[in-house]
């Protein structure tokens, strides 16, 4: 595949670069995010302040970021998953979840695959295929506002396909465009990155200086459990994973969670719970329990609900603040990577 930068890969600042370059004024860098960002088109033409002439250059060179939607699949809730086709033809989703007040939750892929080998996850059969471009995870953000036109205030979560840390070098400046003050102006507050806790990319994430929501999915806290559920992220202790993510929480001044994906009889006992609650303990961090989204190939179950309540009671009682996904996100959202299972099947 092509793999030149997009207009879509570039910060504001460097889409005036480029005007410079071309011989156009600085300004017309600005014009050009306004097209491409707020109002959000995905048809280059469609930004008549540029000339015509200007245009049709940028169309040669750069062109934009193309995401097609081939499927879709609605729940009960309201999510909406989407299947997107890159240019190359590889597929990604994104899911797209109503929230409480209007608002929207945005969850994105960060690569086609993942290398992380998670025994639970749907993406992991496939292996990383290859890194999504920075431009990639922007036009996902686009294609959601299109598909969803009450969603402009959506909240982003990098949780879909992939292990977003493991594609820093590309997130860090998807982070940018997307949080651009004169682009795409989410708020740093309103992105979360998820990871299986890599810890480099973690202490990259806090020497960006933004506070960025993080997720560590540590799915639990006995190194056993770990090597068995995801080989590939517990090679590094979980102390190491919880010093960085707890050094990123009091650098950034927010709270870290750290998620589990709950599969009966694998981690959701009492033992389970109390070493959660001692790792749990030691930072600024609340916990997430997220019961598996059983997959093919995979013989896991999720634990029935009063265990799951029995779990998340006794964390609470150590005082810390504990949420459990519910049933009806199960149907399309996800864990990290619990997303992908249905996409290939037919849609
Ligand atoms: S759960 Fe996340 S990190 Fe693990 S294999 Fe799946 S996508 Fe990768």
């Amino acid at each position: 595949m092509d793999m030149t930068a997009t207009l879509h890969d570039l910060t504001v600042a460097q889409l005036g670069e480029l005007m410079v370059q071309m011989g156009e004024p600085r300004w017309r860098g600005r014009q050009l995010a306004h097209g491409l960002y707020h109002e959000g088109t995905g048809d280059l033409d469609a930004i008549t302040p540029l000339p015509a002439a200007l245009r049709r250059r940028l169309q040669q060179t750069h062109g934009l970021t193309r995401l097609v939607e081939v499927g879709r699949r609605r729940a009960p809730d309201g999510s909406v998953k989407h299947l997107f086709e890159l240019a190359d033809g590889r597929r990604i989703e994104s899911v797209a979840i109503p929230m409480e007040r209007k608002r929207w939750t945005f969850c994105l892929s960060s690569q086609v695959g993942c290398r992380m080998a998670c025994a639970f996850c749907a993406t992991a059969r496939m292996g990383r295929v290859r890194q999504l471009t920075a431009g990639e995870m922007v036009a996902q953000v686009l294609a959601l506002r299109r598909l969803h036109p009450s969603s402009q205030q959506a909240n982003l979560v990098f949780m879909g396909m992939g292990e977003p840390l493991d594609n820093i070098d590309e997130l860090e400046q998807a982070l940018r465009i997307l949080s651009d003050p004169d682009g795409m102006k989410i708020g740093a507050r309103h992105i979360t990155i998820s990871t299986s806790g890599l810890v480099d990319g973690i202490e990259r994430l806090g020497r960006m200086e933004r506070p960025w929501g993080l997720a560590v999915s540590i799915t639990s806290a006995r190194q056993d459990d770990r090597r068995r559920l995801m080989p590939v992220a517990a090679q590094t202790p979980l102390e190491e994973i919880v010093a960085a993510a707890a050094a990123y929480g009091r650098k950034t001044r927010r709270t870290v969670t750290l998620e589990c994906v709950l599969i009966a009889g694998e981690n959701d006992d009492d033992d389970a719970a109390k070493a959660l609650i001692r790792v749990a303990s030691s930072g600024p961090f609340k916990i997430n329990l997220i019961p598996l989204n059983p997959i093919d190939g995979y013989p896991g179950r999720p634990p029935d609900r009063d265990r799951v309540a029995r779990f998340a009671d006794r964390v609470r009682k150590a005082r810390l603040v504990c949420t459990v996904r519910d049933s009806a996100g199960r149907e399309v959202s996800a864990a990290c990577g619990q997303l992908a299972q249905r996409s290939r099947r037919p849609e």
